[in-house]
């Protein structure tokens, strides 16, 4: 789709009108690559979704495009959100391609450093409060209700609708749905998105891009039919932010994570249904297993990710260790987030440089090469 972006691709699938601007920095079209020494390791044939490529680093940028072109649709002239971090990022960004102002509530000292860069750099009005992330919503549904901002977390329906083109993308590649989808779970948006999304894709008849806007396609043509299975839904929370394992919100979340640290998510009954309707499960993955998975996908499969992008990767090693992963499955794992969004968690492991003499043979001892 070259960078056409969501809104001009999907348009069928999309509240889109004549009247809704063409927005778009060139989000989604993301790549699927296949996981080497995962599929290996467990037998299985899994992919990684690699949602840290959208324009702002995260897949929020599919769902934000959306949002914030039919605020300016309706006439916005400010949108406004509550964030753990990409949420603002995209937000600020399509706001400043939109001409919009934008407000980005946060919780103070929570928010990874190189997402405050991003809504800082994009001119966002960054509102740093005493509270997590479950306040900063609650405070933004009052400043929308009281100044008509436009809000643009994912209890806007809009953001859903954008975020779910991730799942046609990935029928698309392979052909069909794979078996498991696999993805971390904060305000559970994403997993709700998602599932939507492969259900639309398997049983609407399709209007082929290929053949120009009002071609339809039967469902049960070639290209209609690859659609028709549906993956299991596998979401990961991070046990100290697990409040749809538990089946109760959590006051006071807590995890390294800090994208899924979300004690009580605005989407929990999507996620439920996508679970349950999926025959899939949510389950939680500790912060040390996220550590490890993070590691492990930058040092053996070369891709570099955001802690909570890591989740995924965490439930399916944790699986396959307990002996719950049975081979020969298709698995997609989405890895939402580029690992430049969050250095300090990877530097604050135990990095350390020392300054060399500048000689070949000190470097050749630093190497431990015998001469
Ligand atoms: C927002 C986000 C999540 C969680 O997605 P939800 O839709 O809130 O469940 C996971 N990973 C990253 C990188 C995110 O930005």
């Amino acid at each position: 789709m070259s960078s056409q972006g969501v809104l001009s691709h999907y348009k069928p699938y999309l509240p889109v009108t004549d009247k809704t601007p063409h927005l778009s920095l060139g989000e989604g079209d993301t790549p699927l690559v296949r996981a080497n020494a995962l599929s290996q390791e467990t037998g299985c044939d899994i992919f990684f979704k690699l949602e840290g490529c959208n324009p702002t680093g995260s897949f929020k940028d599919r769902g934000m495009v959306v949002a914030v072109a039919k605020a300016q649709e309706q006439g916005a002239q400010t949108i406004v959100c509550a964030s753990t971090g990409n949420t603002s990022a995209s937000a600020a960004a399509y706001a400043a391609r939109a001409g919009l102002k934008c407000a980005v509530l946060i919780p103070s000292g929570q928010i990874a450093r190189g997402k405050l860069a991003q809504a800082f750099a994009y001119g966002a009005n960054i509102l740093a409060i005493d509270g997590n992330f479950d306040r900063a919503l609650e405070l933004t549904r009052e400043l929308a209700e009281q100044f008509h901002f436009a809000v643009v977390n994912s209890i806007n329906p809009h953001r859903l609708e954008g975020q779910k083109t991730a799942a046609f993308e990935i029928v698309d590649a392979l052909g069909r749905a794979p078996d498991v989808l696999a993805l971390p779970v904060g305000n559970a948006g994403n997993i709700t998105a998602y599932w939507k999304g492969f259900k639309e894709y398997a049983t609407s008849p399709r209007p082929s891009p290929s053949k120009g806007e009002g071609a339809k396609v039967s469902p049960l043509d070639k290209g209609g039919l690859r659609g028709v299975t549906l993956p299991r839904m596998w979401g990961f929370q991070a046990e100290g932010a697990a409040p749809l394992v538990s089946g109760k919100p959590i006051a006071e979340p807590h995890t390294i994570a800090t994208a899924i640290k979300i004690g009580n998510p605005a989407s929990w009954s999507g996620a439920i249904r996508a679970r349950d309707e999926s025959g899939g499960e949510i389950s939680a993955v500790s912060d040390d297993e996220i550590r490890a998975a993070h590691s492990y996908l930058a040092s053996r499969e070369g891709i570099f990710v955001e802690p909570a992008s890591a989740a995924s990767i965490a439930g399916i090693l944790k699986k396959l260790r307990n002996g719950n992963l049975e081979r020969g499955q298709t698995i997609v794992c989405v890895l939402t987030g580029n690992g430049l969004k969050d250095v300090d968690f990877v530097l604050a492991s135990g990095f350390e440089i020392k300054t060399l003499r500048a000689e070949a043979g000190a470097l050749a001892d630093a190497l431990e090469i015998q001469v």
